[in-house]
């Protein structure tokens, strides 16, 4: 399907996006920035579900390095991507843009839990839904969470916005002749260990048929020029 003619997207955003210039945590004005993105992109008619990482304030596996308990240290994480769901949700609101919060650990004071069925009902009614902490369980990340509420809600394609414009074939950062692909296979990026998500939310994708979209969110206006079909990213799938 092109990407001008898709219904209905889950955009990925990594934490580290919520940083703005900044070496950790949040940035409102970047955040602002970013869900003037997301609000562009949502004039568009498209429904959008929202997941965010937490790398901007805590990962499991660096908590695990130094010496915390990994699945302890997941969950903070987790509680990392509810903090970056509810900025992103008050930048949303700011714009006008009704917004619906739904947590994988149940926090009923702050938001809803994930429920998929409240969750159609909020993309029937025009509001974002944004899915916080990924799949509820320590040993995962935001990505597969982004691949499974992808694929239990329809969505048409991942898309996942990050600091890069796309999948190289080598680092960008290290090697000044790595190329980008324009499309990928889940295969190719499976078996050469291409870093464009983890292997698990690769796979979820691949056996679900999910096109996972990679692209800079850095840049202004990028969202929406790849939506409309026009931007720079590449395209992973079968
Ligand atoms: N996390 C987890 N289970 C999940 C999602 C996230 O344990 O289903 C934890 C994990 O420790 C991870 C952290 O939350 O490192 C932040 O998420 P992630 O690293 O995916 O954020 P991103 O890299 O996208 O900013």
């Amino acid at each position: 399907m092109p990407l001008s003619t898709m219904k209905r997207v889950l955009l990925k955003l990594s934490g580290e996006v919520l940083m703005g210039d900044q070496q950790f945590g949040i940035d409102p004005a970047f955040v602002m920035e970013l869900a003037k993105e997301v609000k562009t992109a949502k004039e568009t008619g498209l429904e959008i579900c929202l997941v965010i990482g937490g790398g901007n304030i805590f990962r499991g596996m660096a908590g695990a390095a130094q010496g915390m308990d990994r699945a302890q240290a997941d969950y903070m994480g987790m509680l990392a991507t509810v903090m970056n769901a509810l900025a992103m949700q008050s930048a949303l609101e700011q714009l006008g843009v009704q917004t619906r919060v739904q947590s994988a650990v149940q926090m009923d004071q702050v938001c809803e839990p994930v429920i998929r069925r409240r969750a159609e009902r909020h993309l029937e009614k025009g509001r974002i839904v944004i899915f916080a902490a990924g799949v509820g369980a320590p040993y995962f990340t935001t990505d597969s969470g982004a691949a499974l509420r992808a694929a239990e809600m329809n969505c048409d394609a991942l898309l996942k916005g990050t600091s890069v414009d796309g999948v190289y074939d080598s680092d960008p950062k290290k090697n000044a002749g790595a190329t980008r692909f324009e499309t990928v296979s889940y295969g190719k990026v499976l078996a050469d260990d291409l870093k464009v998500m983890d292997a698990s939310a690769v796979a979820l994708c691949r056996d679900n048929n999910i096109p996972i979209v990679v692209f800079s969110i850095r840049e202004k206006g990028n969202l929406a020029r790849v939506l409309s079909g026009e931007g720079v990213q590449t395209i992973v799938k079968n």
